[in-house]
């Protein structure tokens, strides 16, 4: 889960514990030269959300990262990877740390969403807003800064509309939109970015995807195709 709001249910807002060292994995040669970086929101003391019969957040947020990860370097792509590969604390000063480092094409930040009812199902996407147009407009650095901006905006909308795309055929009708939203993770860093809160774990049919291995296969391959086709 990623953001606290109130649509129809009330959602609950992620908790980050400042401990621990990110994981770090790397996939096989091919497709690209920059990295794609997957994020697994959560992990260790930091449950996400969770619901009764011990489902948590944090577990099928890194096993659908784990999967998307096979997925991309199936895929060809040359370098895959994870803010955490293994259930452990990760700061958000840690995941920012690696994704600065490593300046991806890409960022994917994996949640999944719990409502107060059952009833709240479907995935929502967001991208990271990137401020532009406050700096000095006579300062070349400073226009070329906010086009650089511009970009990774337009690169963020794109593929996160490619995503939507493809994960309509997984989720039916279950589309719940595409907002911006800030990311945490990239405060001060200028990369695009793709926040997916990939169902509610409180919908038993959506939790029942995000369990099955099968179909979590089926969710990796469908957001690995919305990445190949958007950027
Ligand atoms: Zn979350």
């Amino acid at each position: 889960m990623y953001r606290f709001r109130i649509v129809a249910v009330l959602t609950i807002i992620c908790a980050v514990v400042l401990y621990g060292m990110p994981g770090l994995s790397r996939s096989q040669p091919g497709r690209g030269d920059r990295a794609i970086v997957i994020d697994a929101g959560h992990g260790g003391s930091d449950l996400g959300v969770r619901i009764a019969d011990k489902t948590y957040e944090k577990d099928l947020n890194l096993r659908l990262a784990l999967a998307l990860q096979k997925e991309l370097a199936t895929s060809g792509y040359r370098r895959v990877l994870l803010t955490r590969s293994a259930d452990k604390d990760v700061s958000v000063k840690e995941r920012s740390e690696l994704i600065r480092k490593t300046n991806p094409a890409l960022v994917i930040s994996l949640h999944a969403n719990a409502g107060f009812s059952g009833k709240a199902r479907g995935y929502e996407l967001y991208f990271p807003g990137f401020k532009t147009g406050k700096e000095d407009r006579n300062d070349p650095a400073a226009i070329i800064g906010d086009m650089t901006k511009n970009k990774h905006l337009n690169d963020s909308v794109r593929v996160a509309q490619h995503i939507q795309k493809q994960l309509a055929e997984i989720f039916p009708k279950e589309n719940r939109g595409l907002r911006e939203a800030p990311l945490p993770l990239l405060e001060g860093i200028n990369v695009p970015a793709v926040i997916i809160e990939i169902g509610f774990i409180t919908n038993k049919e959506n939790r029942k995807k995000l369990d099955d291995e099968k179909s979590r296969q089926g969710i990796a391959q469908a957001i690995a195709r919305g990445i190949r086709e958007g950027i």
